[in-house]
Parts: structure tokens; sequence; C-alpha cells
């Protein structure tokens, strides 16, 4: 997030609001949307934001109105980009697990592509379409077995993974769905991991998969285009970052002369930097000489330092001196009753109980993979925009977390 709010603006926002909150920029997220289309210029393309990084409404129908496309991993998500306005001939449809009535649904829905990832899906999908008599577009994503080099939580391209179909079955496969009367071939996709921040994998893929292609439309299979995925990283601390124009010349450079649409499925690099996490300190302790502030945001909203032990710049709004004499080593825990439940480790901070605290570049993969456990409602969620903030998830009631209990209750 730009640091166009100060802290006594962000501090009135909490009091709005209540905490814990998760509160976006819609000029950020524009803009690096926008870095996306620039870099293409008038290259054919598609940018497929990836709806799992930042599903809510408001965001989708911000990207939707930009001309987004969308990359999606469930029914639930394609259900999400209709509702926001998303244009289904601009939806791509990735994950190792789609049932039958995903497909259904996604046919009768008429999206882009199918993002095939095993044996077992290309026949699902052709007898689908042709009980339905609907022309299946698919792709087939490939594993290239290259190193991501990235959390292995995160890193989806090497063969050991779950993901995709290898390289060396992809030949016969594309041969194969050729002759099935419902599926029509339209590309060819990978996605190689979350959080890159070398472009070297990606050069490796690209080269493996242009050579598959060129051995296709040798062999009379011709694909219109290509999909590198997402993955760009963002800066929580001091990563290198891959500049989105750089990635996407390596692509077209490395296209060359074949006719390639080029697909991009960024999520985490759309949103990750646009958002961020307030939590109020609710009160500080010492254990053994170790200082612990306990704050009313936890794992179940923010889950990725328990997870993935990731780092997350936390700063205290309401320290407007930053008095360095008062500073102390904080474990930023929540109130769940787990000792993975932390949103930072020796921070140095001056904080007090009542202070706001914000966990920075919260945007991707924070709201969304929020849970309730512990049966705490999911955070609420506010948009800036034009200068205003505006609501777009009210916090969950307590009462709304059991509502779809049956009680068989003891007499
Ligand atoms: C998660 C995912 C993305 C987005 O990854 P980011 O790291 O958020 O850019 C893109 N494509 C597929 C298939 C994914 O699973």
């Amino acid at each position: 997030m730009k640091d166009t709010m100060n802290n006594v603006e962000l501090t009135q926002i909490a009091q709005t609001f209540q905490t814990p909150l998760y509160l976006y920029d819609a000029a950020q997220i524009e803009a690096n949307y926008r870095a996306y289309a620039k870099g293409f210029g008038d290259y054919p393309h598609l940018i497929c934001y990836a709806v799992k990084a930042n599903s809510n409404l408001s965001i989708l129908q911000l990207l939707a109105k930009m001309g987004s496309g969308f990359d999606i991993v469930s029914q639930g998500e394609l259900k999400r980009v209709l509702a926001a306005g998303g244009d289904p001939k601009k939806v791509v449809y990735s994950g190792v697990g789609k049932r039958r009535e995903d497909l259904i649904f996604a046919l009768k829905t008429g999206i882009a592509c199918f993002n095939i990832e095993s044996i077992a899906e290309i026949h699902l999908l052709n007898e689908v379409a042709t009980e339905l008599n609907i022309k299946a577009p698919v792709s087939l994503r490939i594993n290239p077995n290259v190193d991501a080099k990235t959390h292995p939580y995160i890193s989806t391209g090497l063969k050991e993974n779950k993901f995709g179909i290898r390289m060396e079955e992809a030949f016969e496969l594309y041969q194969m769905m050729a002759t099935m009367p419902s599926l029509m071939i339209e590309g060819m996709d990978f996605h190689i991991g979350s959080q890159l921040t070398e472009i070297s994998p990606y050069a490796e893929a690209l080269d493996l998969t242009l050579a598959l292609i060129d051995r296709l439309a040798d062999a009379g299979i011709t694909l219109k285009h290509l999909d590198m995925g997402g993955g760009l990283g963002i800066q929580y601390e001091d990563e290198t970052l891959i500049d989105p124009a750089d990635w996407i010349a390596l692509a077209i450079e490395k296209i060359g002369a074949r006719s390639l649409k080029l697909v991009i499925e960024p999520g985490r690099s759309i949103v990750g930097n646009a958002g961020m996490l307030i939590t109020e300190v609710i009160l500080t302790k010492e254990n053994e000489g170790k200082h612990f502030a306990v704050v009313d945001a936890a794992m179940n909203d923010l889950i990725r330092p328990a997870l993935y032990d990731a780092w997350m710049e936390i700063r205290n709004l309401s320290d407007t001196v930053q008095n360095t004499a008062d500073m102390k080593s904080y474990d930023i825990v929540g109130p769940i009753c787990e000792t993975g439940d932390f949103l930072g480790k020796n921070r140095m901070l001056a904080l007090k109980a009542g202070d706001y605290l914000m966990v920075k570049d919260a945007g991707a993969y924070g709201f969304a993979m929020a849970s309730n456990y512990n049966s705490r409602g999911r955070a609420a969620e506010v948009l800036l925009q034009d200068g205003k903030a505006r609501l777009i998830r009210t916090r969950e009631t307590e009462e709304s977390l059991f509502e779809l209990e049956v009680a068989h209750l003891v007499k």
C-alpha cells in the first residue's frame, strides 16, 4: 500500500470499523494491474487475476472493470467472478481436483479454457462435454520440473509436486486429445510456484514448453496460447523483485515468430502490497524475560507467518513519537491456543495496550485463507477508493458461525 494514508487517518479507520480489519487500496491494485497490461503493449494477451489470492467481490469487480480475466480453482470462485460481473470468456480454470459437477457448471457457463492437470481429467471432461454437446476448450498444465526457488509449500513446478502433467507424457496426451470429439485444443500452461524472486525458472519453463509446442506444431497440432501462470513475488522484507515488464518481455522474446497469445495468472502481485491487516494490542506480558504483545488478530485471520514461516512487516500506528528508548523486542501473538499463533517474532517496537498495529502487505492470501478457528468471526474488510473508506465485507458475528449446525441436544 502506498503511504498515502498517514497513521492518524489509518487509526481513525480502525476506530470506525473496529479491529481486526483488512484494509485495501484500490489505486494500488489498479496500478499493479496496469503494470502487467503496459508490459504487453499491443501483444495479444489475457491477464487472468488468480482469484484465490483475494476473492472479495468488490476487488473482483474492480479488476473486471479494468478488463481483467480470472484464473479460478473452484466452482465457488467461478460463481464469485460471475457475481462480480466478470466475463466468463476470460476465465481459465486450474486445479487438480475438478469434480463432474464443477466441469458441468463451467462448461455451461462457457469459460475460456480448462487447464487440465491429469489424464483422468481429460477423460472426464470429454465425457461430460459429450453429454452436454458442448466443445470444451482445453490446455494441459505442464509440470516442467523446474525449481522455483521459493518456499516448498508454494513451489509447484517440481516433478514430485501434485500439479500438472509430466513433460514426457504431454506430447502423447495432446495427440490423444486431438482425437477426442468434444475437446478443442487451445493452449498449454504452467504455473511453477508463488513468491518467485528469480526470473531464471521462468526462462527454463518457457524454453521447455515452447520446444514442446513446436513438436506439436510439426505433428499438426497448433496451439493458440501459452499461459505462464502467476507467481511473481512482492516485497515483504528485502526481496529482489521480478519486474512484470521484464517477465513479459522475456516471454515475448522467447515466443519470437510463433503466433501465440500470452496468458498470465498473477495473484499475489496484484493485491499483496495493496492490503494491510490492522489489529489492536489487547495486552502485553512478559515470560522469562521474553516480551509478548497479545493482539486481537490471530493465525485464523492471517496464517502466512504460521504456515510458511513468512516474515511480514509490523508497524505501530499509534506510536507517533517513535521513541526508540521504549523499544523492546516483542513477539506479536494472537489469542489462539497454538504456539504457532504469531504474526511476527522479535520485533523492535514501542507499544502498549490499546495501540493499533499494522501488518503490511497482507492483501494476498490474508483474508482469503482466514478461518473460524477458536470460534472467531472473520475480520471486516474495507476498501479505500477515491479518498473514501468503504466496508466491503461485514465482520462476521459469532452467532453466524454456528448457524449451520444442527444441535441434537441431549435431554
Ligand atoms: C495460485 C495460482 C496462481 C497465482 O499465484 P500468485 O503467486 O498469487 O501469483 C496462478 N495460477 C495458478 C494455477 C495458481 O494455482
